[in-house]
C-alpha cells in the first residue's frame, strides 16, 4: 500500500517509514497537517494515512475529520502518537480514525493494523467499483427507457419530460415552439398487405426520413404506433408548416410501395400547432391542437400538412373535405 505519513518530528517519521517499508509498503512523508490535507484533497493514489496528533497546521484530529468528510474515496486513518491516554484515543476514534497506536511504535502492532487497513482498502475499492458499475447501468437504463426500441428515436416518455421543459422555456424565457403530430397514412392496410415485419421496416425508414429532413435542434419522437411528434424550435407557424411539409415530401420520396394507398406509396399527414410565448400553454394543449389539425389533414385527403386554427373542426366532424385550417396539400 502507499502510506502518507504525517509527522513533524523527522526521527519519528523515519521510524514509521522504516517499519512500514519493512512490511512491504511505500511511504510519502509530510511535516504538517495543512500539507497533508492539500495532498489528500485532490486526486491521489494514497491508501492509508498514518498521522501524529500534535503538528503544525491542522492537528491530527482536524485532518482526520476532514479525510472522513470526503466521501469519494475511503482512506483508512491510523493515529501514531505519544498522546496515549484513553481520552485522546476515544477522541481520535470518534473523529473517524480506524486505529490508534501509541509511541514507541511496535513493529508487530503496526503490522496487525496495516493488515486490517489493507482489507478495508480492498473492500472499499470493490464497493467503489460496484457503485461505478451501478451508476453506469442506471444511466444506460435511463437512456433505454427513453428510447423507442423499434426506431431508436426518443419515445413518448422522453417527449413528456421535454415538454415540461418547453413550457418553462416559454414561460420564463419567452421562447415559443411548434409541434407537429405526424401520422402514417393508411398504415393498417400496409400491414394487412405486407405483414407486420415489413410494416416495422417501413416505420424505421419513416422515422429515419423524418429525422434526416428536419432541422438540427428540432426533435423527433415516436409518439406511439405509427405516430410521430416533431418539436420545432420556432414560434412562426408558417415556418413550421414549411419545414413539416419538407418532412412530408421526404417520406413520400422514400417510395415505399403501398398498393392500396392513394399515391401508390407510403405517405404521412401532419397537424401543426404553435405555442405563442406570450400566452404559454401546457404541452398537452399544444398536442391537442396539433391533433385536431392532423384529423383535418386526414379528412382533407391525407398526405398533407394542416396548421391549427381557432375555427378548426372537432375530431368527430364527419365531413370528408372541410375547407378549414391552413393547408399545404400535395400530390407530388
Ligand atoms: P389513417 O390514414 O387514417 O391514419 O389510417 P391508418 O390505417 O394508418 O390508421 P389506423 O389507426 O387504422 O391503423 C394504424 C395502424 O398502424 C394499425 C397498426 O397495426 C399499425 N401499427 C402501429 N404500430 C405499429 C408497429 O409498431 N409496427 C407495425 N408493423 N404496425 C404498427
Ligand atoms: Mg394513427
Ligand atoms: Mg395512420
Amino acid at each position: 500500500m502507499k502510506i502518507l505519513v504525517v509527522e513533524d518530528d523527522m526521527v519519528s517519521a523515519k521510524i514509521v517509514v522504516k517499519r512500514a517499508e519493512l512490511l512491504g509498503h511505500g511511504c510519502d512523508v509530510v511535516r504538517d497537517g495543512d500539507e497533508a490535507w492539500r495532498r489528500l484533497n485532490k486526486p491521489h493514489d494514497l491508501d492509508v494515512v498514518i498521522s501524529g496528533w500534535f503538528q503544525p497546521g491542522l492537528t491530527g484530529k482536524e485532518l482526520c475529520v476532514r479525510v472522513r468528510e470526503r466521501s469519494d474515496r475511503y482512506v483508512p486513518f491510523i493515529f501514531v502518537t505519544a498522546a496515549g491516554d484513553r481520552d485522546h484515543q476515544l477522541d481520535g476514534m470518534h473523529a473517524g480514525a480506524d486505529d490508534y497506536l501509541t509511541k514507541p511504535l511496535d513493529l508487530h502492532e503496526l503490522r496487525l493494523r496495516l493488515i486490517a487497513a489493507e482489507r478495508l482498502v480492498a473492500l472499499h475499492r470493490r464497493l467503489e467499483a460496484q457503485a461505478d458499475e451501478l451508476r453506469r447501468l442506471n444511466g444506460k437504463l435511463y437512456d433505454q427507457g427513453r428510447q423507442d426500441t423499434l426506431t431508436g428515436i426518443p419515445n413518448r416518455l422522453r417527449l413528456e419530460e421535454d415538454a415540461a421543459h418547453l413550457y418553462d422555456q416559454a414561460a420564463k424565457l419567452g421562447l415559443g415552439y411548434s409541434l407537429a403530430m405526424i401520422d402514417v397514412d393508411q398504415f393498417k392496410s400496409y400491414n394487412d398487405h405486407y405483414g407486420h415485419p415489413r410494416g416495422d421496416e417501413a416505420l424505421r425508414a419513416i422515422a429515419g426520413a423524418i429525422v434526416q429532413s428536419s432541422r438540427t435542434g428540432d426533435q423527433v419522437y415516436r409518439y406511439g404506433g405509427e405516430e410521430f411528434v416533431l418539436v420545432l424550435q420556432t414560434d412562426s407557424q408558417d415556418a413550421a408548416v414549411r419545414i413539416v411539409d419538407r418532412v412530408r415530401k421526404a417520406v413520400q420520396r422514400l417510395g415505399l410501395q403501398h398498393p392500396t394507398a392513394a399515391h401508390g406509396v407510403v405517405t404521412i399527414s401532419a397537424g401543426v400547432a404553435t405555442m405563442n410565448p406570450n400566452v404559454p400553454r401546457p404541452a398537452n394543449e399544444v398536442v391537442q391542437r396539433a391533433d385536431l389539425a392532423l384529423y383535418q389533414a386526414k379528412r382533407n385527403g391525407r398526405n398533407r400538412v394542416i396548421a391549427w386554427e381557432a375555427n378548426i373542426a372537432p375530431m368527430d366532424a364527419d365531413a370528408l373535405v372541410v375547407p378549414q385550417g391552413k393547408q399545404v396539400a400535395s400530390t407530388e
